[in-house]
């Protein structure tokens, strides 16, 4: 199967569950499958950027902080991808450009990509916080349509982007997540009737001070919606999983070999 994961920027689990209508009405009909991710930590972009696509706790990826660029030098979704002939692409920020693609990250060469030789192939890189979300999304439909990546990453980051300027406790934050929902119930019915499997989650949560980095619940916890082409999903199991089973869960879902650096299991 194909995949496109929506990894949206600091998406708290509690605000998806309250805000994002068109995502539980999925889970409510049993068209999808919902948990909570306990997330890694420090609950920071970058080092998440890598525990969500190697499955791997910080201290055995080594991208300890958001100030530390190089290249991931761990088996990767992208790498693994890549490597068994399926094509990658991704619109998203430009960390994951340096973690995958080159390090540092050339503005000017590197900020759109269409090269098979690269672990993401074709590539959509945005450097400011405040990019439009709505552009972001489109420029991950158009991926969709022009080369029909087996694995493709949506990472929109507006909702951090209010959360580090306002705080998650506004009515901004809150409504930003509803206009997220609202862009994806535009695409996400497209994306299942081209067979992929779509994923949201988030790389971790916001507090009501303006910031993560830390342990509570507020930065920690993320949902994750499996939105499977043919329904049939088990709506909300109100499990709650680790974040490291993201990775080897995507490897399965594209057919590919788990490498015996993800420990753990794939969901069913
Ligand atoms: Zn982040």
């Amino acid at each position: 199967m194909k995949v496109v994961l929506v990894l949206s920027d600091a998406l708290r689990d509690d605000i998806a569950a309250e805000r994002m209508g068109f995502l539980e009405h999925l889970i409510e009909t049993r068209q999808g499958t919902r948990y909570s991710v306990r997330g890694e930590l420090p609950t920071l972009s970058r080092p998440m950027y890598e525990t969500v696509h190697t499955g791997l706790p910080v201290t055995e990826h080594g991208i300890y902080s958001n100030q530390l660029v190089r290249r991931s030098s761990v088996p990767n979704i992208f790498e693994i991808a890549v490597r068994n002939g399926r094509t990658t692409a991704a619109a998203a920020h430009f960390w994951f450009s340096e973690l995958y693609n080159r390090a540092p990250f050339d503005p000017i060469e590197d900020r759109e990509v269409d090269d098979p030789s690269l672990l993401i192939q074709h590539g959509r890189f945005y450097f400011e916080d405040s990019f439009p979300d709505q552009d972001l999304f489109l420029a991950a439909a158009s991926l969709a349509r022009k080369f029909t990546p087996d694995y493709l990453l949506v990472h929109p980051m507006g909702m951090d982007f209010l959360g580090d300027s306002v705080g998650s406790a506004t009515a901004e934050y809150r409504n930003h997540a509803t206009v997220q929902d609202i862009l994806l119930a535009n695409l996400v019915p497209e994306w299942l009737q081209r067979g992929y499997v779509v994923l949201v989650t988030g790389d971790h949560g916001m507090s009501a001070d303006h910031s993560h980095g830390g342990t509570t619940a507020d930065v920690r916890m993320v949902p994750l919606y499996i939105l499977p082409p043919v329904g049939g999903g088990q709506g909300n199991t109100r499990e709650t999983i680790s974040q490291l089973r993201v990775a080897p869960t995507i490897l399965t879902l594209l057919g590919l070999p788990v490498p015996e650096t993800m420990k753990h299991p794939p969901i069913d």
